[in-house]
Order: structure tokens, then C-alpha cells, then sequence
């Protein structure tokens, strides 16, 4: 048994406990452990996006298997000092909730309708964590691997009626003057991309900001400016893709790299708080992918092991991480006899070496994957291939040679004339993750987000406030009086779950 195989045993519990040198419950040298009461002078929330509960295994199992070590978000389970809870995500108006809606309950207070940023159904607006947090003199940072304009970092400092309106999202980011912005989704600051024209990056330019494109553009930064980094036209690359492109490794900074620096301007400040997104876990569950999704996971457990460091060096920081939903609820099953094939299935997903949203532009005739397409290019028009380069191109791309029979039957759904029972699971995504799962193991239940009820881990002062089952309005509450800031935002009683009876519901539309 290779030394992969023994740690990989070791995290499933299926070598005995005697063999497992750690006691259930371990102090690591140097843990922070806050008193009861006491202030912090940094938040820092960490928000793996659309991270299942199942996410979370997979990724600790290739991390084991990858990194011969595993997650540090699991090792935190192992850690006195740290609360774990879970959380009920859920929306104003649906038991499932989106991440404009969930990102909204932690900005504001208040439950919002899927697709909503901080505005109630009546079109009140609700005041949000980061112009209170501006108004109490905290500095106010968001880092993502997805448009700096997306759901999530919004969250926390947006108004507006639907999360795509992404041009007016960088206008209000301009104007409500956020200290410290990382990620993608530079077309929206762009004057030839934006629909008014305007040069809302010459305007950052102007009132002071470094404005960056590039990680060597990071690595020079200087710490006493303001920041605007757009790495991308849209998204970061997700890491398959990403650490599988030197290019992109030049160009790009990582989640990990992005949090390094902007901690470091940070720890210059009296108070801050900053939200660390990895928000393409969730892309990659919204396209079954494995790979990219655990891959994107065990990214965004390099950027907390960044904040835990700097907990460590600053011990008034009070760090929350968690998800805001699921996506996808993956597993993996249990096959072949004595299910001695689900290890080494799963094993295969390290010899992936381009996420399914780069195979899918291929297979439609989008793009020849030349190492570009990272930076968010929009595709040409093409064709859709023949099954048998379908089978090619998967089988460049991951090692995997899929059938002949497998691959005609995917070209069905690419021609819009597939056939599944379940109607979340009809369409072109779900069809490639399924096939893609007789290589890796890996099952999804639909490319849909999921009701689940989430995990939240606080650690340092304040962590205490976030012990037992915790309402995704909660933390907004937790956050506003360990600042002693007083205020409350208008809240709305839960809809009930309305809309067409099951029966009226077939073929039902869904928003991704
Ligand atoms: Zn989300």
C-alpha cells in the first residue's frame, strides 16, 4: 500500500484507531483561544460558495490523496477552541436559496427573495454590513475567485433588485468607496465593455486606487493606497484549469495569493473586516464537475490556512467560515465488489486536466483550448462535434476514453433531443458529469443548488456568539455588536413556499 493509499485509509477511518497517532481532541502549538466577551478588531469570513457537505469529504479525501494531508477546514473539528455549528440558509421565499439571498442574510439582517441584493420584495432597501462598518471607521476588503461583481461579495455591500445588473453592481462598489477589492469581472470597469461607456477603472484610478491586472501588478502593490485587482474579463480560471496553464500561472494569482496580500495591506489598519470567497466551488458543482470543484475546494483551504496564520499573529481576529448553500450534493458511491472500485475510481481525478466547462467549449465547437480561454473570452459560434471526437477530446483532456455508445447518447442532449426522467438532470451538464462519473465514482443530484443546512465554524473573539444552530441573519446581528454597532434592518415574514401544485409542475423552469 503506497504511502497515498495509507493517509487516505487513515482519514476514512478505515485503519484502526489505535494506528491514528492524534487523540480525538488536539491543541496545535500557538492555538488562539478568546475569552468570553472580548472584542475582535478584524473579521475575517471565509465562504466556500456552494460548498455540500459532501464537497467538503471529497476534497479532504484528493487532498489526502493529492498532498498526502488533508483539509485544515476539517483538522478545525480537532480544535478546542473553535465553535462548530450549523446554519439555515434559506430564503425569504424559498426553503432553497440562492447566493444573492444567502450573501443578503449576512449583509443585512433580513431574509430577500432569490436574486435580490439587500432589497425587500416592496423595493425597501436594506442598509448593509459594509456602509455601517465605513460609517464605524473599519476598513472594508472582498477577495474572490469570481467577478468582484458576483452574488457573494455584493452581499455585504450591494443594493440592487437582481444580482445580474453587474455594471451598476462596480458603479455602487465606486461610489460606496470599499477599500479593498480582488478578483475577477474586470469587464464591468471597463469603458468598452460597460453599456454607459464609462471608465469606472480611470475613475478608480483617479480617486486614488491602485488599479491592478495582473498578480505582478499585486506583488507591487503599495500598501498605502486603496485596491482594485481584476485578474479576469469574467471569472479566475478554476485551479484545474488554472494550475494546468502556465500562462496562467503568471498572470493569475490564486485564492491563497490574493488573501497573502490583501492581509498584508490590511494588517496595517486599527479595524477591518474582509470576506474571502472561493467562489468557484460552486461553479464547478453547478457542472457536476469533480475535479474542478474539489480542486477549487482544496484552493480555498490554502486561503484559510493564509487567515489562520494571521489569526495567529494577530489573535484579535475573529474568523468565520462557512458555505452559503449546496450545489449539486455530490457523493461518492460505493462500486464494485466489496466497493473496492470507488478508491481507486476516485483516484483518477488528479489525471483531469481541464475542467468540464473547457471540454463542453471544445465539444461545441466554441474554442481549440489554446491556454486563453482562462480570461473569460466570449466563445465564437461554432458546431457541436461528432460522437467519436466527443470521446476524443474528453480522453485528451482527463485520460478517459468513454464509449462510443456513452458518447452518442451525450451528443443526443447536445442536439437538444436527450431524454432524462428527472427534469433537473435534461440538460447538457448533468449528462457529461454522469458520464465523467464512471471514471471518477462521483454522482450528483442535479446541478441545482440544495436546501441543506450548512456548516459554520467561528474561531476568536466573538466565536462564542456563533455555538448551535445558527440563522444566516445571526451572523449580521453577531458582527454589528461585536463592532457596537447598533441597528436593525425592516424584516419580512417567511412566504410560504407558493407557486403551482406538483401536478402543474411538470417541466418547471429553474434558475441557476
Ligand atoms: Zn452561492
Amino acid at each position: 500500500m503506497s504511502l497515498n493509499r495509507r493517509s487516505f485509509f487513515r482519514r476514512s477511518g478505515l485503519i484502526a484507531a489505535s494506528a491514528i497517532s492524534a487523540p480525538a481532541f488536539v491543541r496545535a502549538a500557538g492555538d488562539v483561544t478568546a475569552t468570553p466577551g472580548e472584542k475582535p478588531r478584524h473579521i475575517i469570513q471565509l465562504v466556500a460558495d456552494g460548498m455540500s457537505m459532501a464537497t467538503l469529504t471529497c476534497a479532504d479525501h484528493l487532498s489526502q490523496h493529492m498532498r498526502n494531508k488533508g483539509l485544515t477546514w476539517i483538522d478545525l473539528y480537532n480544535r478546542r477552541e473553535v465553535v462548530s455549528s450549523l446554519m439555515n440558509v434559506r430564503a425569504l421565499n424559498s426553503l432553497v436559496t440562492d447566493s444573492a439571498a444567502s450573501a443578503s442574510a449576512w449583509g443585512s439582517g433580513s431574509r430577500v427573495v432569490n436574486g435580490a441584493v439587500n432589497v425587500l420584495p416592496d423595493g425597501r432597501q436594506l442598509k448593509t454590513l459594509y456602509s455601517l462598518f465605513g460609517e464605524a471607521g473599519w476598513k472594508r476588503g472582498l477577495v474572490t475567485t469570481v467577478e468582484i461583481t458576483h452574488a457573494t461579495p455584493s452581499g455585504f455591500a450591494i443594493n440592487v433588485t437582481s444580482r445580474g445588473s453587474s455594471d451598476d453592481i462596480a458603479k455602487q462598489l465606486f461610489e460606496r468607496k470599499i477599500d479593498l477589492m480582488l478578483g475577477g469581472g474586470r469587464d464591468f470597469f471597463d469603458k468598452a465593455k460597460r453599456k454607459d461607456k464609462r471608465d469606472l477603472s480611470g475613475e478608480f484610478a483617479k480617486a486614488g486606487y491602485t488599479v491592478m491586472k495582473t498578480k505582478a501588478d499585486l506583488a507591487k502593490a503599495p500598501l498605502d493606497s486603496n485596491w482594485l485587482g481584476t485578474f479576469a474579463g469574467s471569472h479566475l480560471p478554476f485551479t484545474v484549469d488554472h494550475l494546468n496553464t502556465p500562462k496562467a500561472i503568471a498572470e493569475i494569482p490564486t485564492l491563497a495569493e490574493m488573501t497573502e496580500a490583501a492581509l498584508r495591506k490590511l494588517e496595517r489598519e486599527p479595524h477591518f473586516i474582509l470576506q474571502v470567497e472561493g467562489g468557484r466551488v460552486d461553479q464547478g458543482a453547478h457542472l457536476n464537475d469533480a475535479a474542478s470543484a474539489f480542486r477549487d475546494q482544496i484552493a480555498f483551504d490554502e486561503a484559510l490556512d493564509v487567515c489562520l496564520a494571521f489569526q495567529k499573529r494577530h489573535p484579535d481576529t475573529l474568523l468565520v467560515i462557512t458555505t452559503d448553500h449546496g450545489t449539486g450534493n455530490p457523493g461518492l458511491n460505493a462500486a464494485g465488489k466489496e466497493y473496492n472500485l470507488s478508491v481507486p475510481l476516485f483516484q483518477n481525478i488528479p489525471k483531469i486536466r481541464k475542467s468540464l466547462g473547457e471540454m463542453t467549449r471544445q465539444i461545441k465547437g466554441l474554442a481549440n483550448f489554446d491556454g486563453e480561454s482562462y480570461k473569460g473570452d466570449s466563445p465564437k459560434k461554432g458546431k457541436i462535434v461528432e460522437p467519436g471526437v466527443i470521446a476524443d477530446i474528453i480522453h485528451a483532456a482527463s485520460g478517459y476514453r468513454p464509449s462510443l455508445k456513452r458518447c452518442t447518447k451525450y451528443h443526443q442532449f447536445l442536439s437538444g433531443k436527450g431524454d432524462a426522467l428527472y427534469d433537473l438532470t435534461n440538460n447538457t451538464d448533468y449528462q457529461l458529469g454522469q458520464m465523467l462519473g464512471n471514471y471518477v465514482g462521483i454522482g450528483w443530484t442535479s446541478t441545482n443548488h440544495t436546501s441543506d443546512y450548512v456548516p459554520i465554524l467561528a474561531t476568536g473573539p466573538g466565536a462564542e456568539k456563533f455555538r448551535g444552530f445558527v440563522q444566516n441573519t445571526d451572523v449580521f446581528r453577531h458582527y454589528t455588536s461585536l463592532a457596537g454597532i447598533d441597528f436593525r434592518n425592516p424584516e419580512l415574514p417567511l412566504m410560504a413556499e407558493s407557486g403551482p401544485g406538483a401536478a402543474e409542475a411538470e417541466d418547471f423552469e429553474f434558475i441557476a
